[in-house]
């Protein structure tokens, strides 16, 4: 059997993975707040897990895994744009106005990680289904002495479990004098955490024995992964952003409700993601979700290569180059594996890297050096990629730019002679306008074809933007859009048309 091996953020150490019981391997991960659209930051830990639970289910068996994401619907942002959809007159009683948010967010965050080749999990528990067992676990923390109850709150004791602090490597002491811990009159000590929190009457929330309110975000993990998986289970996974405090606060709640459990035996973080080379921010414009690069046309399986090739415990840096070449190297595989069934097994190249803490890159480095379309089917499989039911985008015939390029050369050549190079530019400036990129150089003439936004993307965004009240931007889109309707410019649309339009004026 392969041995996985992986860096447990606990002992800060890369240790043999054995699983408690090899028959239900049990990993949980910390899945959405679902208030709105899914950014590309939240994907990572997605299709890094996935990756892992694929890794699992081939070395236990298919049958002999348990992955289980939840979603928090209990949230400040969901109940204030329910509260905002009331004002605006939608109908229903705010309870039905969060649900329906609720709805609406988590069917998106379906169709954009199933775009992603994200495998759905076994379970998606719903923290507003699992109040009664948070509950429950608040009351046993309040007799074992670790947590208390005051003003309607219910907090943790954080002094009272020893070990606080071992999965971040921080002492108490430390995180008092480096964390923006709230100071509450109610609070014994500054650290101290929320489990429960009063709920106004504008706002959801259940009865509880200290009084109507509403669960702290911390105990909602501890209390779900223990109702579907027990007091242990194998691998916790989630984004680094959520070792501190998040991850320490499950540790804390769950060890101390239930010590005789070992909670999770692994703790995976995965590092955060940047866009080209910047870190994503609203102020900095690049800041996109899932949805946005799914609607300027880059597959998600192109997305999902750009992750993976980048190990998880190391911070990666989407950027549209990254983009580029994963495409032309997937389009490459694809039509190399098409018609080919997979090979039974996948390349023990792939195996070993991906069994070895993971390591993707390695892998994908691995893919590269098979020769046998077969194996390499069903190796980048394990991945995720090359399935057959993601790979509809590839199929778009690609048009030869041969002869366009041929034809710009000869102007070229003609032009060096007669010094007149005003036909060189004219049919520059018709292939940019048809979305072709040109590169000329001593080598030759190389054309390839952008990826275009369709004329609907682009009113989307004038939209968004008049919605921002960024008019400037909206004028710079809104004329965009123009020149695309005017045929001036190529939308994914009229393309075909544009570069027919240039065949006639240049090649004939
Ligand atoms: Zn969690």
């Amino acid at each position: 059997m392969t041995q996985i091996r992986l860096r447990n953020t606990m002992s800060r150490q890369v240790q043999d993975f054995a699983p408690i019981d090899p028959k239900n391997v049990r990993i949980y991960l910390c899945g959405p707040t679902v208030y709105d659209r899914a950014h590309l930051g939240n994907a990572r830990p997605v299709v890094v897990f996935d990756v892992l639970q694929r890794l699992l289910r081939h070395v236990y068996g298919e049958s002999h895994v348990t992955y289980v994401r939840n979603f928090t619907d209990v949230d400040d942002k969901i109940n204030a744009t329910a509260v905002k959809r009331r004002e605006e007159g939608a109908e229903g009683t705010l309870e039905d106005l969060i649900r329906a948010r609720t709805e609406e967010t988590i069917a998106w965050y379906h169709a954009d990680m199933d775009a992603l080749g994200a495998a759905r999990p076994d379970h998606e528990p719903r923290a507003t289904d699992y109040i009664n067992a948070m509950i429950a676990m608040i009351e046993r923390l309040i007799e074992g002495g670790h947590a208390y109850a005051a003003e309607g709150h219910a907090l943790f004791r954080v002094r009272s479990y020893k070990d606080y602090g071992r999965l971040s490597g921080r002492s108490v002491d430390d995180m008092i004098a480096g964390a923006r811990v709230e100071v509450a009159p109610y609070k014994e000590d500054p650290m101290d955490f929320v489990l429960w929190k009063p709920s106004d009457d504008g706002l959801p929330g259940w009865d509880s024995p200290w009084g109507r309110g509403r669960p702290g975000w911390h105990i909602e993990c501890s209390a779900m992964s223990y109702e579907l998986f027990g007091d242990s289970f194998d691998i916790h996974g989630g984004g680094i952003d959520l070792q501190f405090p998040h991850h320490e606060n499950e540790v804390a709640q769950s060890c101390c409700a239930h010590p005789h459990g070992e909670f999770a035996r692994f703790w995976l973080h995965n590092e955060m993601l940047q866009v080209e080379g910047k870190k994503m921010s609203k102020s900095l414009g690049n800041f996109f979700t899932v949805r946005d690069l799914l609607d300027e046309g880059i597959p998600g399986e192109v997305i999902r290569f750009v992750f993976l090739q980048t190990h998880y415990s190391k911070p990666m840096d989407w950027t549209a180059e990254k983009a580029r070449q994963a495409e032309a190297t997937l389009r490459k595989w694809r039509a190399a594996v098409a018609g080919i069934e997979p090979a039974p097994a996948a390349a023990p190249s792939v195996i070993a890297a991906l069994a070895d803490d993971l390591n993707t890159a390695g892998a994908i480095a691995a893919l590269h050096a098979l020769s046998d379309p077969a194996e390499l089917k069903a190796s980048a499989q394990m991945l995720g990629l090359l399935l057959e039911d993601m790979g509809e985008w590839a199929e778009a015939p690609a048009v030869d730019l041969s002869a366009y390029a041929e034809h710009l050369a000869d102007l070229r050549a003609r032009a060096m002679e007669t010094k007149d190079f005003a036909p060189v530019d004219a049919m520059k400036q018709a292939l940019a306008a048809a979305g072709v990129e040109v590169r000329m150089s001593k080598a030759g003439v190389e054309l390839s074809l952008k990826r275009l936004d369709s004329v609907k993307t682009i009113l989307a965004r004038e939209l968004n933007a008049r919605v921002r009240e960024d008019f400037h931007e909206a004028e710079a889109w809104g004329a965009i859009a123009r020149a695309m309707l005017a045929g001036e410019q190529a939308s994914q649309e009229n393309q075909t048309e544009m570069l027919t339009k240039i065949q006639q004026d240049f090649l004939q």
